[in-house]
């Protein structure tokens, strides 16, 4: 597997394969790499593009710089991991070289990526697209490779590729992967222990009694669901920071008709460290 670290050099490397007729697929990481990550790594098979994967931790989608520094990085182990699946290319940029100074220019976002994390999280969306385009256009991919466990990130994704690659980027959103409890797989779970991970297995089976019981009766009161949920999860010791039922399309309110996509997002907390889960109804 190559090793790049430098902007100029995954350019002069991407350009190689692009004019020796071959497509690029990415895989964008922070690293510390789980079984979620590796679904899209064997997804990302499918094609026979180069295969690039990236580890960057992002300073710009943290607003908290201590939650930046404490994020779990494990470079050697997901060097073997990358290898195991036989990425061709691991890309792993400096942060001066890979943030330009855009003279603080703010991207706009559409009003969707305000709400849920982009309201508790004020900035962090900002600073995602920043870097996921900047990754666009420094490896130009024909293929990227993200996971609908970030399913507010994927909105942007597909955002960024329809405003400014007219399209010409295929996303491959790929299906959420969890542990034995069915917590989704974050590499923030490395900070729970056992039990924690235990006690947070009830999101997900809250979250799928809850699509049952909206699946079984349209006229469902989702304020009561909502607030059952709250406390029972309290009682593991979760809090809950929200919890949405939205159009899966752009996170407006459900107009309750019965051909409409939905999505039931969470974010929560166990103990001090914030995880985010949804499913589609
Ligand atoms: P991250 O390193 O957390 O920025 O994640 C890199 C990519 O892996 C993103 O597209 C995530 O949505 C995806 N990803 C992270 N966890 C999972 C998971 N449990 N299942 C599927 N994809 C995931």
């Amino acid at each position: 597997m190559d090793i790049i670290t430098t902007v100029s050099d995954q350019q002069k490397y991407c350009k190689s394969i692009i004019s020796g007729d071959k497509g690029i697929s990415l895989i964008p990481t922070m690293g510390n790499l789980h079984k979620g990550h590796e679904s899209l790594f064997i997804r990302s098979t499918e094609s026979d593009n180069r295969r690039i994967a990236s580890i960057f931790v992002n300073p710009l989608q943290f607003n908290d710089a201590k939650d930046y520094t404490e994020y779990p990085r494990s470079i050697e182990n997901d060097i073997k991991i990358l290898e195991k699946h036989k990425i061709d290319c691991l890309f792993m940029p400096e942060v001066k070289d890979i943030i330009l100074d855009r003279e603080n220019k703010t991207e706009c976002l559409p009003d969707y990526m305000s709400k849920l994390c982009g309201q508790y999280r004020v900035g962090h969306f900002n600073g995602v697209f920043e870097i996921v385009k900047r990754l666009f256009e420094v490896i130009c991919p024909s293929l990227a490779y993200f996971g609908r466990k970030d399913y507010q990130q994927i909105l942007l994704i597909r955002y960024i590729i329809k405003k400014y690659f007219d399209n010409n980027i295929n996303l491959v959103e790929c299906e959420t992967i969890r542990d034995d409890f069915g917590l989704a797989m974050s590499s923030r779970n490395i900070h729970l222990s056992v039990n924690q991970r235990k006690q947070s297995s009830i999101i997900y089976k809250s979250l799928c009694s809850i699509k049952d019981q909206i699946k079984k009766d349209i006229n469902y009161n989702f304020d009561k669901l909502r607030k059952e949920l709250v406390s029972k999860v309290k009682n593991e010791n979760i809090r809950v920071e929200y919890l949405e039922l939205l159009t899966s399309e752009n996170l407006s309110k459900p107009s309750r008709k019965k051909d409409e996509n939905l999505t039931l997002l969470i974010a929560f907390y166990v103990s001090n460290i914030r995880l985010i889960d949804n499913i589609q109804i």
